[in-house]
């Protein structure tokens, strides 16, 4: 990829600033709107490889503009958001945000995080020439169409919930996937037993983590959700 370009659609001039300069040191191109109705204009005529956006805009919400820009972009978002509450990042979430940063962040935290998200296109990008019947990701791999997940050239036996499990994060890489998403794809529209899918998902990462700390695969966003890290991303994105 050549430099990646960015749209930041941020109403808070310092914030903006410091976004801005924490790219330009770093040499992302960007651009910037500040309304939410620019940030849609922007995004559809500046193609970005990245959004970073902020929640709370002067003339519409941030989650309207994720669902605005998800009806024809699969364009990674990133959410910033001022609010704390896990409510607001689950509902940007959900309208198919890929990750957040709550403010105040630092600059390490916002580079970490387009880090995760760059390589998340850039594996986009190669998945479309290669052959996607095979995931791998550091010394995991799935087989599809088998059925069937390896970790080196061992077989990793896992039950069918925990294999839906593994394959819903791997298909989702770099992205974060919230307790209701996961319990919607794997158990159906009606499920709600987070403490199941704790469960499950404990079993699952005791199979595959093999004891790492912190987790190599799969991070947990306490309130929120999971999500499968590629290996090699930066350390510091497990802090949450
Ligand atoms: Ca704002």
């Amino acid at each position: 990829m050549n430099k990646p370009l960015l749209l930041v659609v941020e109403d808070d001039i310092a914030v903006q600033k410091l976004i801005t300069t924490t790219l330009a040191t770093q040499g992302y191109q960007y651009h910037v709107a500040r309304t939410g109705e620019g940030s849609i204009f922007e995004a559809v005529s500046k193609q970005p490889d990245i959004m970073i956006l902020d929640l709370g805009l002067p003339d519409m919400d941030g989650v309207e503009v994720i669902k605005k820009v998800r009806a024809w972009s699969n364009l990674p978002i990133i959410v910033v958001s001022a609010r704390s509450e896990d409510r607001d990042k689950i509902d940007a979430l959900d309208a198919g945000a890929d990750d957040y940063l709550t403010k105040p962040f630092s600059v390490d935290e916002l580079l970490a995080r387009l880090r995760v998200s760059l390589r998340r296109v850039r594996y986009d990008r190669e998945k479309l020439q290669k052959d996607a019947a095979v995931f791998t990701n550091g010394s995991l791999k799935i087989d599809y169409a088998a059925g069937c997940a390896w970790l080196d050239s061992e077989e990793v036996h896992l039950t069918p919930i925990e294999y839906k499990l593994l394959c819903l994060l791997a298909k989702n890489v770099g992205k974060v996937l919230t307790h209701n998403y996961i319990l919607h794809e794997i158990w159906g529209s009606y499920a709600n037993d987070i403490s199941a899918l704790r469960v499950f998902m404990a079993t699952l990462r005791k199979k595959i983590e093999q004891g790492a700390a912190p987790s190599k695969y799969i991070q947990t966003h306490i309130g929120v959700g999971y999500r499968m890290l590629r290996v090699g991303d930066d350390e510091k994105s497990t802090s949450d």
